[in-house]
């Protein structure tokens, strides 16, 4: 099937402008420039049922319909490409093979918003992306296909590349906001939220590079064909999924959306390695429970893999097998949030280092019964902070103790790691 993302790519290089455009690149914006009227665009993307590919899944259309059109003053746009969410490198794999597609998904985006000038934030360390960025701005530009006039248009809209400070924080939005504003990184309160007030103060629409790649097909081939791209009614268009862990072949691979996990790891990735018996999985990037065996036939969709008690997130797949130690893993993840928190909120700055602490306790078998019981408090207590960080990090957790307690029990009668 000829999902939407990957199909430019080439292997082990980057598309070039003029295949790109010989393969329908560009179409999507030349049909909107030649018919569709700004409000047409952003009411395909609302019709094609597409949802934040960042990690949290909010519907992007209706995202864009809250951003008010009557207010004096410039409204922006910022791509976030400051991807930092552990197991998830989704966004990079994708620009070092084609940039074009978030260049005319950006400016569809910005001709739908009335938004003038664009900002991609883009992670310290996303070097090779950044040069193909930083290449197809110029040829689109020299093409007339960004910059003054676009397409002969009265549309002039520009784009530029921020290179990231290199912190998870500045992958929360509204940190990023501050960042851009050249101020310290620290989360904003929301509401209100970006979309009414963001980057100096005015109205500004945040989306995920995946996210705003998928516009040009959505505009191109219509909503209905994207929502029909999904192997579940209730899901839209292809996802993203990156692979580490446990498994034959880590990859990062471009699915329909309501593929089962089964179908990801033993189709895409070639199933587990070394005969291993896959134990349990965190399915979308480090803030999200894990799954288990029994979700294997799970079709990966936000929804239904909310009702089975995880999020689908940014579709970052760690994958686990039978030798692998939960406390560890999890440990693992808690050592890197506690390592990342902007220090901002009390919660966040002293309660993940305290969790560290007794995490480390019980993997190393000194752990106590109630450990247990102050672990769960934590999981509640660390979602009263300003942005997602702390009750991201209490998501791996939480889904330790619903489904492994049995596991974080066995190392504190046992006094020592069962699995060593
Ligand atoms: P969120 O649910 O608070 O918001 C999601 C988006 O919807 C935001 O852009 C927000 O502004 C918008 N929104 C929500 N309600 C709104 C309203 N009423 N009016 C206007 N806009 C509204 O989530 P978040 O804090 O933006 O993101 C958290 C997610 O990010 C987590 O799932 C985490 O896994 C993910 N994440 C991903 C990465 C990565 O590298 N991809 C890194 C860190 C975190």
């Amino acid at each position: 099937m000829d999902l939407p993302l990957f199909r430019h790519n080439r292997p082990n290089r980057v598309v070039t402008f003029d295949e790109y455009r010989e393969e329908g690149g560009f179409e999507g914006l030349k049909k909107a420039f030649s018919g569709m009227s700004p409000n047409d665009v952003q009411q395909a993307v609302l019709d094609s049922g597409l949802r934040g590919r960042g990690g949290a899944g909010f519907a992007t259309g209706r995202k864009w319909s809250f951003v008010p059109r009557d207010l004096p003053g410039p409204r922006w746009l910022i791509c976030n490409c400051d991807e930092m969410e552990p197991g998830t490198y989704k966004d990079r794999v994708l620009l070092e093979h084609n940039p074009y597609s978030l260049i005319e998904g950006m400016t569809l985006a910005c001709y739908a918003l009335g938004v003038r000038h664009a900002f991609i934030f883009i992670r310290k360390g996303y070097e090779k992306a950044a040069a193909n960025l930083a290449r197809g701005m110029e040829e689109a530009k020299k093409a007339g296909l960004l910059g003054e006039h676009i397409l002969g248009s009265e549309h002039s809209i520009e784009l530029d590349l921020h290179l990231s400070a290199g912190r998870y924080i500045c992958g929360e939005e509204t940190a990023l906001i501050n960042a851009l504003e050249g101020k310290r990184p620290n989360p904003r309160s929301k509401p209100p939220f970006p979309a009414i007030k963001g980057l100096w103060q005015g109205p500004t629409v945040v989306n995920n590079v995946e996210t705003l790649a998928n516009v040009p097909a959505i505009v191109a081939n219509g909503a209905a064909w994207f929502k029909g791209l999904a192997l579940n009614p209730e899901g839209a268009g292809s996802k993203l999924f990156c692979v580490s862990g446990s498994v034959k072949n880590r990859a990062c691979v471009e699915l329909p959306i309501g593929t089962t996990l089964g179908d990801i790891i033993d189709g895409a990735c070639g199933g587990m390695r070394d005969g291993k018996k896959f134990k349990a999985c965190i399915p979308g990037g480090a803030s999200t429970q894990f799954l288990k065996p029994e979700h294997w036939n799970l079709p990966m969709d936000y929804d239904t893999v909310a009702k089975a008690g995880s999020r689908l997130g940014s579709g970052g797949v760690i994958v686990f097998d039978e030798g692998h130690c939960l406390v560890e893993a999890t440990l693992n993840l808690i050592n890197f949030f506690a390592r990342e928190s902007c220090g901002w909120c009390t919660p966040c700055r002293e309660g993940l280092p305290y969790v560290k602490e007794i995490l480390t306790r019980i993997e190393n078998g000194r752990g106590e019964e109630d450990d247990i019981t102050i672990l769960r408090e934590h999981v509640k207590y660390l979602n009263y902070t300003f942005c997602a960080l702390a009750p991201g990090a209490m998501a791996p957790l939480d889904g330790l103790l619903r489904d492994f307690e049995d596991e974080v029990r066995d190392h504190i009668v046992k006094k020592k790691c069962p699995l060593k």
